[in-house]
């Protein structure tokens, strides 16, 4: 098999794998018996030992990251879709006391009753329009998915205490929402402080080129207090104008594709993984690849733990039924059976395997020479 060291082929065809160095030293090929050989090197080796070399029948790595993009990029039909926030800021800033404000002031009737869950995500209704907001822990989390490759913020809203104005981690957040392309909206907060002064964050925030539109700028201010209230719909309405200006949309008549928010092994139920759908439309019982993990949703609930049967682009779903607990940032992709997405996670957890045991074993001289 493709990926196999001289140790394991050594078991296979009955000799040591020190021998199967030297031969492969005796070809012009310099490896340890720990190094994982290509299919030119072990095809190579099985016609020197006389023996025909077949190649399994296996899913390719890079095509689920293609099949990932296809799904991305499936453009035939779209529709409209809900616009993904993260809040960022300065610690101490407000950023959990507005999170928290949104989630309590905005449950619907229907909804009430519903004890929220912190499953790293939310939706909430604004003039039956949905907005998705991302709960990061911190910005750490946020590098780490950006650093994967999950873009999924559309816009970022920058918490700055009018009674602070700009400290390091305001600049670390511009700089994350610059990196990601992604639209700042400016939240003044604590202006019911009597030490607010907005005018300076204004002045301040100036030096990143954020400028309010009164200042012949282009960036939405909104001067807000997170503990009262205070125009934090106005808020809201600042998101969806900015949404509406950026025409979100998505195809949800497809195979589900998209990113975990955040994931965690449960006592009861197993791996539980908070999912992003960015493309499609997820169904409880979809075969389902993320990451190197593979299996079938099993369940599936909101962040209000209510069930849900499809999860359309844009909505945080929560669900269980895969074998192993993903990463932050991961990507997820829905197959067409089972059978498939299992041959996949597979290959994808063999792979990461191969990719570690890779960074453990660089030929120096001296370990080849010692294998010898
Ligand atoms: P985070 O670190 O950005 O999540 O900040 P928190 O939301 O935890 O807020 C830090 C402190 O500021 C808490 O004691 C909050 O009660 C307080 N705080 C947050 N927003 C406001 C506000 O609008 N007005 C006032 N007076 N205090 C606020
Ligand atoms: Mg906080």
């Amino acid at each position: 098999t493709v990926g196999m060291n001289a140790q394991e082929i050594g078991k296979i065809i009955h000799r040591e794998p020190a021998e199967i160095v030297k031969k492969l030293f005796m070809l012009g090929i310099m490896v340890n018996q720990n190094i994982s050989l290509d299919k030119d090197t072990i095809e190579l080796l099985a016609e020197d030992y006389g023996i025909k070399a077949e190649e399994k029948q296996e899913v390719n790595v890079s095509d689920i990251d293609k099949f990932f993009e296809e799904e991305e990029e499936n453009t035939d039909y779209q529709e409209s879709r809900a616009p993904v926030v993260t809040i960022m800021g300065h610690v101490d800033h407000g950023k959990t006391t507005l999170l928290d404000y949104l989630r309590n002031s905005h449950i619907t009737a229907g909804e009430a009753g519903g004890i929220t869950q912190a499953i790293g995500a939310y939706q909430l209704k604004r003039n039956g329009k949905t907005i998705t907001f991302l709960d990061t822990p911190g910005h750490a989390a946020f590098t780490a998915m950006r650093a994967r490759g999950a873009d999924i913020t559309d816009i970022t809203v920058l918490v700055v205490a009018a009674d602070d104005g700009v400290m390091p981690q305001t600049v670390e957040a511009i700089d994350h929402a610059k990196a990601a392309k992604t639209p700042i909206i400016v939240a003044i907060n604590k202006i019911d402080k009597p030490g607010a002064n907005p005018n300076h964050v204004i002045e301040q925030l100036a030096n990143y080129e954020l400028i309010p539109e009164d200042w012949g700028g282009d960036t939405i201010f909104v001067e807000i207090s997170a503990k009262m209230g205070t125009n934090v719909d106005e808020l809201l309405d600042m998101i969806l104008l900015q949404s509406d200006v950026m025409e979100l949309q998505a195809n949800p008549k497809q195979h589900a594709a998209g990113s975990v928010i955040e994931a965690r092994l449960d006592r009861g139920r197993g791996p539980v993984a908070t999912l992003l759908v960015q493309q499609g439309t997820m169904h409880v019982g979809d075969p389902i690849v993320v990451g190197d993990t593979f299996g079938r949703v099993r369940t599936m609930n909101n962040e209000k733990g209510i069930e849900l049967d499809a999860a359309k682009p844009s909505t945080p779903i929560e669900i269980t039924g895969l074998n192993d607990v993903p990463e932050a940032g991961d990507r997820f992709v829905v197959f067409d059976d089972e059978k498939t997405a299992r041959a996949a996670g597979e290959e994808r957890a063999k792979e990461a395997q191969m990719e570690e045991r890779k960074k453990n074993n660089s030929v120096t001289l001296d370990n080849l020479f010692e294998s010898l």
